[in-house]
């Protein structure tokens, strides 16, 4: 569920000189892409550039145009017009109001190239997307996501700042679930005292509680089930969401009673893999190198086979986004990008294990923004 009231600040500290700032950047960065500029859809992209989450995101457009020279003006359903020019990035856009019973997107294509290059959120519904298309045959629309995947991956001071408290309200969430009982009770029961502690902790938005005990631990998107927890299980916690504006993710792995020497010695690679992909992280390293270091770990281990996904996601205004520590990534990585970590061996039919860390790159390698112990907790 997503709490919302309008009009909404998305990031309350943030002083508008940085939205600002933050256009600027994406103009120059459409400019060097050769695009002609940004198209920003409500959703992360809108917040992060114009500090607007317009509660009424339907069927009207709103579209925040970033030109690659010139003054960026947004879009705004003339009843939604006070909202839009509430937020503390107003007066660094233009606006442009359309009213019902208008064509929407005349006014909108107004604002571009007629053989224009652009790039539009991810997030952009698509009917507006193609009503723009048949009003401007000429013009070229790209995915922001594949034209500039890196445009919000370098996270600033005070993005950091936040992401690092949303990682602290997460670890103080896992260190209350520690006392709380296993044996005996259903997923979802532990699932909703995760949910809970999330937002007793200051989290505003609940994105996920994964609770995979036993086998199910060993379906990396198994999320919680009305499976009751055994003596003798493993249970794979994965839980976050969203605290002022920025987003929580961790994983850590518990076992209820004492755990099996081959249970002990996967945990302990997964361990190893975790630490040795930390290590990896170094300001100019390709991503894909991190997800190396850890898969190396875990196939030295014997475990090659039961590692089927990526070892992080970028994190930010979502719990998903570039950059991704995954094969084939060649992005090099930069001081200011905040990331998972997060490997695991999956056995199927028996148990999985997985750790994960959300790290910052500095200078001077990472920084956990998670700091739980990744010691194998024994639980009731
Ligand atoms: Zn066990
Ligand atoms: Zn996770
Ligand atoms: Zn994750």
């Amino acid at each position: 569920m997503k709490e919302v009231t309008n009009p909404v600040s998305a990031s309350p500290a943030i002083t508008p000189a940085q939205f600002v700032e933050r256009m600027e950047r994406g103009a120059a960065s459409a400019a060097a892409a050769g695009l002609d500029g940004l198209l920003i859809a409500p959703g992360p992209d809108l917040a992060y550039f114009a500090d607007y989450l317009p509660i009424a995101t339907t069927e009207r457009i709103t579209l925040l145009v970033i030109p690659a020279v010139g003054e960026p003006t947004m879009v705004v359903p003339l009843l939604e017009h006070d909202s839009a020019t509430a937020t503390r990035a107003a007066g660094a856009f233009g606006i442009v109001d359309w009213a019902d019973g208008t064509d929407e997107y005349v006014p909108t294509a107004a604002l571009l190239e007629r053989s224009g290059r652009y790039a539009i959120s991810d997030a952009a519904w698509a009917m507006h997307l193609l009503a723009l298309q048949q009003k401007l045959p000429e013009a070229r629309f790209e995915s922001i996501s594949r034209a500039l995947p890196m445009l919000r991956a370098v996270k600033g001071d005070d993005e950091i700042d936040r992401l690092a408290a949303a990682g602290a309200a997460a670890d103080a969430t896992f260190e209350d679930i520690l006392s709380v009982r296993f044996a005996g009770r259903r997923e979802t029961e532990v699932a909703a005292d995760l949910a809970r502690l999330l937002r007793e902790h200051g989290h505003s938005q609940v994105d996920f509680t994964v609770v995979g005990s036993g086998p199910n631990g060993a379906n990396p998107h198994h999320e919680a089930g009305e499976r009751t927890i055994e003596d003798g299980d493993m249970v794979v916690l994965d839980f976050g969401g969203i605290m002022d504006g920025y987003g929580s993710d961790t994983t850590r792995t518990v076992h209820v009673g004492d755990p099996t020497d081959e249970e002990h010695d996967v945990f302990e690679a997964v361990k190893r893999a975790q630490q040795t992909a930390f290590d990896a992280v170094a300001v100019g390293v390709a991503c894909q190198e991190v997800d190396r270091a850890a898969r190396a770990v875990i196939a030295d281990a014997g475990y090659g086979e039961f590692f089927i996904h990526r070892v992080g996601h970028g994190i930010g205004m979502t719990t998903h986004e570039p950059p991704y520590m995954v094969e084939g990534e060649e992005q090099p990585i930069l001081p200011g990008m905040c990331f998972s970590i997060e490997p695991g061996i999956y056995l199927p039919g028996r148990f999985g294990v997985r750790i994960e860390d959300i790290v910052v790159a500095t200078e001077h390698g990472a920084q956990r923004l998670n700091n739980t112990s990744r010691e194998l907790h024994i639980v009731r």
